[in-house]
């Protein structure tokens, strides 16, 4: 990776010795159990971010940097939680759209503009419409639907993160056997087995967002009150 010495080049490099990490302690598995979903496969690099940030977070008491972390963080989420499900369900009106001939740049136009409304609501100043155009992935013809593990990645691994958190070091083995089912289970039967809940129930993620994001929220709308 490219190493600029910012809060950006930090959190890249935690990601990739996420990468790093999970490769190795699967390294002895079968081929077979090596190879990772794409929802699966980056469950231990947004870990890895989850404890950088909160390590800076902890270490950092001025209430500028403060809110400077929390940003950024809050930034993060708006796109895993609004960018990416509005790129999934125009991939999908795509498809809906081509069952009637070739797609044209204006209906293109026209559907990206009335879902980036839609999921940004009254905090969207100008839509994109050209966003169809711009977006590398939706042209990744063998890899259709290249948005979605994006978020499934993001809360998911916010479960995992609450999980360590909540038990703290004697969890390590357990997180190791998860990493090292990712090549081999679906998430549903890892998150069944290690975490005890249920993927399919639509609770299990409004929970894990409220636990990660509650409390920077309050702490972020606290910090910027004080400033008015
Ligand atoms: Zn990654």
């Amino acid at each position: 990776m490219t190493y600029g010495g910012g809060p950006n080049s930090i959190q890249t490099l935690a990601h990739e010795l996420g990468h790093a990490y999970h490769n190795w302690v699967m390294a002895d598995l079968p081929w077979a159990h090596r190879s990772l979903t794409s929802c699966l496969a980056e469950s231990a690099s947004t870990f890895a971010e989850a404890v950088v940030r909160d390590a800076l977070l902890a270490a950092t008491r001025d209430d500028d940097s403060r809110l400077a972390l929390l940003d950024r963080e809050l930034a993060d989420a708006t796109t895993f939680l609004a960018n990416i499900p509005m790129r999934f369900e125009l991939e999908r009106q795509m498809f809906v759209m081509r069952k009637d001939g070739p797609l044209a740049a204006a209906a293109l136009s026209s559907a990206t503009d009335q879902l980036q409304r839609r999921w940004y609501g009254d905090s969207l100043g100008r839509s994109f419409p050209l966003f169809w155009a711009d977006k590398l992935h939706f042209y990744l013809t063998d890899s259709p639907f290249y948005n979605f593990p994006y978020t499934f990645g993001y809360v998911f691994s916010g479960m995992i993160y609450a999980r360590a958190r909540a038990e703290g070091p004697a969890w390590a083995q357990e997180y190791r056997d998860l990493l090292r089912a990712t090549g081999s289970h679906s998430g549903e039967a890892i998150a069944t087995r290690f975490l005890s809940v249920d993927l399919t129930a639509t609770s299990t993620w409004s929970d894990a967002i409220q636990t990660r994001l509650g409390p920077l929220i309050d702490e972020f709308e606290a910090l910027v009150a004080a400033r008015a």
